[in-house]
């Protein structure tokens, strides 16, 4: 049956360039088949929206359960069969999001329906989101949305952790670094300015910024690279060979730890990059997802435990809608199904007893954690 449900919502092609209004309606009209309450958050961007589902006692203190809708492109990949149609080969499901992250949405709704829910005695609350996989756009804007609505304060998100419970993860923030020169033809270089060449030095001293961040070391025990770790993503620039380019565009992504400001870091970014050349050089801040810091303890950890592969709470290196979970006061831990080694890529798949798993452990916390009476 959860494997039905999963083939269901795979066969949704639910990439970030694409709606997700058709599996956001089936997951609504799952929901109110559960008798739950369900709201649509429509998003500016069409075919986007946020879908919460609740119930139990409205306003009481239960649980979050989040997600998000969406998933990563598969074009250029070698797949072995159709990623939209979800296929099992021995004891793994393949397809796209099998993994990232519809195996958690699937389980949950498998979940639900074998608590009554119509006797909890505090709120269990659905959060799936649009538009994770191109940098948390549905959460962050659920946090203006239920900004305001009493809201259960822990949530669990369901990405694929092979069910470690993870408490903490860097944020993301995207720069872009525009350089202006003067074309010319390239015959008489000297009478243009290469912008190539200036971005080649905005890159040396980004490179020196990255240098020092990686030596301000910060959760050396929980994470892997313990810094702000910088990445020199694309840049564009030039158009013909024999012309001498006027325009070069970097854009950087950064990883802001818990506890630092993302605005602070991208100033001291802008700050090195446009001092090579204050003229010439401007650099704006595109988007940032914020990190994700959750302290030991909580009940959820005390549930979530039992069914844990480890004992100890890890962190993720990667971003989830959690940074946004926690500005709307949740304290949230990440724990799923399947691993983040397979996510993303060629034949993607959830282990069938992992799913089944799932199933089993969201029945449970949502039980305990909401008071099935
Ligand atoms: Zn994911």
């Amino acid at each position: 049956m959860v494997v039905d449900t999963l083939a269901r919502l795979v066969a949704f092609p639910t990439v970030s360039d694409r709606p997700v209004d058709g599996i956001a309606a089936y997951l609504a009209e799952r929901a109110e088949a559960l008798g739950m309450r369900v709201e649509r958050l429509d998003s500016p961007m069409p075919g986007k929206c946020n879908l919460v589902c609740s119930a139990g006692p409205q306003g009481t203190d239960g649980l979050v359960l989040s997600g998000h809708m969406d998933v990563v492109p598969v074009e250029g990949q070698p797949w072995s069969s159709d990623p939209f149609v979800l296929t099992q080969r021995g004891d793994r499901l393949h397809g796209r999001g099998s993994c990232d992250m519809k195996a958690f949405l699937a389980a949950t709704m498998e979940g639900l329906a074998r608590v009554d829910l119509r006797r909890l005695q505090r709120e269990i609350v659905l959060v799936w989101t649009h538009d994770e996989e191109v940098g948390c756009l549905g959460s962050r804007a659920l946090v203006e949305q239920l900004a305001g609505r009493p809201l259960p304060s822990l949530a669990l998100i369901g990405e694929p952790t092979s069910f470690q419970v993870l408490r903490m993860h860097p944020g993301h923030a995207a720069a872009r670094i525009t350089c202006v020169g003067r074309a010319a033809h390239s015959s008489k270089p000297d009478l243009g300015a290469n912008a190539i060449r200036l971005a080649g030095r905005v890159l040396d001293a980004l490179e020196r910024l990255a240098d020092e961040w990686r030596h301000d070391v910060r959760f050396a025990d929980m994470l892997e690279r313990p810094f702000v770790v910088m990445n020199v993503a694309t840049i564009r620039g030039g158009s013909a060979i024999n012309i001498v380019p006027d325009r070069c565009v970097v854009e950087v992504g950064f990883r802001p730890l818990p506890g630092m400001s993302p605005e602070v870091l991208y100033a001291q970014l802008a700050e090195r990059a446009c001092g090579v050349d204050a003229e010439n050089v401007t650099a704006e801040l595109l988007r940032v997802t914020p990190s994700m810091l959750t302290p030991t303890g909580t009940r959820l950890e005390e549930l979530l435990r039992p069914h844990a592969r480890v004992a100890e709470l890890g962190a993720a290196s990667f971003a989830t809608d959690g940074g946004n979970l926690e500005r709307l006061g949740m304290r949230t831990l990440v724990f799923g199904p399947g691993s983040i080694d397979v996510a993303h890529q060629a034949d993607e798949f959830v282990p069938v007893d992992e799913l089944h798993k799932a199933v089993d452990v969201v029945a449970e916390v949502v039980a305990r954690a909401c008071g099935e009476a």
